[in-house]
């Protein structure tokens, strides 16, 4: 009997200081002191041994049993110290590290130029309206004079929704939008995004515009033309020149491409107005009245001017910037140069 309590009490010592875990302190104490476990085994066998006996064996038994109880506190209390230790060394804060810089956000160089360009044409009298991004294709085309066959209303160069609504590929919509909305005189800006399917180092898919309109009486030309000479020169100088070149456009008639002088070499010639002196900004015109007969103004009494620009170019122009996509990738080391 004494052996087989010697050889169960080295077992159990073995096994409960190899114990790593809770789960397998669990499973020993379970094992030896569970109620079919060994001690309690041997305890059951005490009705065996002689009367007298009795008392002597169940006082090993009794050892036996609490050396093993101690034993797996013991153990117990060690695994859940170093599992505590574990955990505060994963947690542990370094507080001589160096903090994380939180930077500062500022206006993106668009909504910079954007504001710039609202704030001369505010200068100038003129009020800021907007409209939906999503259009349909009769507010984006048709009322704007752009025959079916045109070669902008194909899927190449627009994003359709379905055959008849779209992603507005101009501003110009939403003159369209006014117009049905209001009676002259007008005088409006229409800062905003548009879309087309088009990129590469100077074209995103995404982009911004704003875009212009004017309907009174007796609008002529030569106002649109100083309008914009005084915009040119609010925006990018006082020596600024205005050059204005036939073009078309289908919803002005006569329209025209306006370039600025370069602001670059400042006419004298560059690798970014192609050695010409001359930057193109703008596109511009009379508002065809063909236009006014589909919002229903009276061509004969109303004349007026529309003229686009992209805000993108310009904040391009302005801050010297030669690839679009960077001002579309948020970099803060970017972003915080303007
Ligand atoms: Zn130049």
């Amino acid at each position: 009997m004494d052996q087989q309590i010697e050889s169960l009490r080295t077992e159990a010592t073995a096994a409960i200081n190899a114990a790593k875990s809770p789960q397998e302190i669990e499973a020993l104490r379970v094992q030896y002191l569970g109620k079919k476990g060994s001690v309690s085994e041997l305890r059951r066998s005490i009705g065996a041994f002689p009367k007298e006996d009795r008392p002597a064996v169940g006082k090993l038994i009794t050892d036996l049993l609490t050396e093993v109880t101690e034993l797996i506190d013991t153990r117990t209390a060690t695994i859940q110290a170093s599992a505590q230790s574990a955990a505060f060394e994963a947690e542990r804060i370094d507080v001589t590290l160096p903090g994380r810089r939180v930077q500062m956000g500022k206006a993106h160089p668009i909504t910079q130029t954007a504001d710039r360009i609202r704030e001369i044409f505010r200068g100038l009298g003129f009020e800021e309206v907007v409209g939906p991004e999503v259009e349909t294709e009769w507010h984006n085309f048709d009322a704007l004079n752009t025959p079916a066959h045109h070669p902008a209303r194909d899927s190449h160069d627009t994003f359709y929704f379905t055959d008849t609504t779209l992603l507005r590929t101009h501003t110009s919509p939403v003159q369209v939008r006014t117009m049905l909305e209001r009676e002259p005189p007008l005088r409006v800006i229409v800062p905003g995004r548009a879309y087309r399917r088009d990129a590469d180092v100077t074209h995103s898919p995404m982009f911004h515009q704003c875009e212009g309109l004017l309907v009174d009486e007796n609008v002529r030309f030569s106002d649109l033309k100083g309008i914009l000479a005084a915009f040119a020169r609010e925006m990018f100088g006082a020596d600024t020149k205005v050059r204005f070149r036939p073009h078309y456009f289908p919803f002005t008639e006569p329209s025209a491409e306006v370039d600025i002088s370069c602001v670059f070499c400042e006419g004298e010639g560059c690798r970014v107005c192609k050695q010409s002196g001359w930057l193109e900004v703008l596109g511009a015109g009379a508002v065809d009245p063909q236009v006014f007969k589909e919002v229903g103004y009276d061509p004969e009494r109303y004349t007026g001017f529309a003229f686009g620009m992209g805000i993108d170019r310009i904040a391009m122009l302005n801050y010297r910037i030669n690839d679009i996509r960077l001002l579309f990738e948020n970099d803060m080391r970017f972003l915080t140069q303007f």
